[in-house]
């Protein structure tokens, strides 16, 4: 039970890995909110969590939505112990595109939920977060390594990994530390986003092949390591990155 009596607010835990990481953390003791735009999928999620959750309705990119969901989360559970943003990705209807094909408002709308959702999160959650409390940012593999058409969304996740350093510093005097947790290879809905129709399994496998341990990574390997920075086991680390991507990142298969 490392997460005995917290309380976590995790954005996008309603799906795929957010909610691979809400299941982890009611498995070590935690309650909370789950986030999301979905009213029914949030709705079910929640059931699927137990009584201890409940679920807030916010789009991630607007600050006065963000401001309400904080609120109402501190009026129903009194504190905020952790917070994992997680909200992000592929965004349905707007692919991901190579510089030839980008337009500016896809530009703008990866960076807005990639990047700046990600700031204006943590900033809206803090008045409402304990001193000594931990935040984890939802990293990408992506941000080390170049893959077809992700060059803004790689960029973005790359610095969210420098705002948990510049963040961690931020909030030295209160004692909250922010962490980046980077995925690699996940099974999730966001494959039915990026992927082609009819081709979802074929990409999944393509990945497959650059993971050194031959597997796709599920939400709950996401789940235990963000227990980890989420709880005191992880009080003398901040600032800094945890990939959890089968070892994709550091280890070139020779195929
Ligand atoms: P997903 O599509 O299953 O979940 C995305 C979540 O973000 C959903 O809960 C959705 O409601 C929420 N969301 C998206 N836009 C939002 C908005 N504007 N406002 C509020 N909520 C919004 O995808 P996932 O794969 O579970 O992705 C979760 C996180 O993990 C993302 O940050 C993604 O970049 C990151 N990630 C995923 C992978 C992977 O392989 N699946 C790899 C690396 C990083």
């Amino acid at each position: 039970m490392k997460l005995k009596d917290k309380v976590a607010i995790i954005t996008g835990g309603n799906s795929g890995i957010g909610f691979g990481i809400a299941e982890a953390f009611k498995n070590e003791g935690a309650k909370g909110a789950i986030t999301g735009r979905n009213k029914d999928t949030l709705e079910n999620s929640v059931r699927q969590l137990g009584t201890d959750f409940i679920g807030l309705a916010a789009d991630v990119t607007d600050n006065e939505h963000l401001a309400t969901m904080f609120k109402d989360a501190f009026e129903k559970f009194g504190k905020i112990d952790a917070l994992v943003v997680n909200a992000g990705g592929a965004i349905a209807g707007t692919p991901m595109p190579t510089i030839d094909q980008a337009s500016e408002a896809g530009y703008d709308e990866y960076m807005d939920l990639n990047l700046r959702s990600v700031y204006f999160t943590v900033q809206k959650a803090l008045p409402y977060m304990k001193d000594g409390s931990a935040i984890v940012l939802i990293g990408s593999s992506a941000a080390h390594r170049a893959a077809p058409g992700m060059a803004i969304y790689s960029a973005a996740k790359a610095a969210v990994i420098s705002l948990a350093k510049g963040l961690s510093l931020d909030l030295l005097e209160r004692k909250i530390r922010v962490n980046v947790l980077s995925p690699g290879t996940i099974d999730t809905p966001a494959f039915d986003k990026l992927a082609p129709e009819g081709y979802v399994d074929q990409v999944k496998q393509a990945w497959v092949n650059l993971i050194p341990v031959d597997r796709i990574g599920l939400p709950a390997d996401i789940g235990k390591a963000a227990v980890f920075l989420a709880s005191d086991e992880s009080s003398f680390i901040l600032g800094t990155e945890l990939l959890v991507d089968g070892g994709m990142t550091n280890i070139s298969l020779m195929k």
